[in-house]
Order: C-alpha cells, then structure tokens, then sequence
C-alpha cells in the first residue's frame, strides 16, 4: 500500500481546504413581502410567485383557489 512520505503540514492543509468555502445561496427579494427568497420559487413566507398568490403558504389553506 502507497504511504505518504510526510505528514500533511497544517499550513498544507489550510491551502488545501482555502478552495473548500461554500459560496453564498443565490436569493433575490419577494416583491409582494420583500423577504428573501431562491430565484424562480414560489415565495414561502406568502405564497405568491410572478405578482399573483399561487399558494396559501403561512395562513389556513381553506378557500385558497390553485391554479
Ligand atoms: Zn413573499
């Protein structure tokens, strides 16, 4: 079995994992509630998606009309 010559340095280390950050979620603004919300995704703090109400997303969903 291959072994490594020398012990991985903590310096190595840490240039090895300076590529591993997460990039940041995309998010845009709800237009309707103005909280955060993924691009192209029905807003889930109101429900509602390209200037209209699509779910009952926060409230009782009984007489909510989908379409
Ligand atoms: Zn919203």
């Amino acid at each position: 079995m291959a072994v490594p010559k020398r012990k991985t340095s903590p310096s190595r280390a840490g240039m090895r994992r300076s590529h591993q950050a997460l990039a940041a979620e995309a998010h845009a603004e709800c237009a309707n509630c103005g909280e955060l919300k993924r691009p192209h995704h029905v807003c889930a703090h109101c429900g509602h998606y390209d200037g209209r109400e699509v779910t009952g997303a926060g409230k009782d969903a009984k007489g909510v009309v989908r379409v």
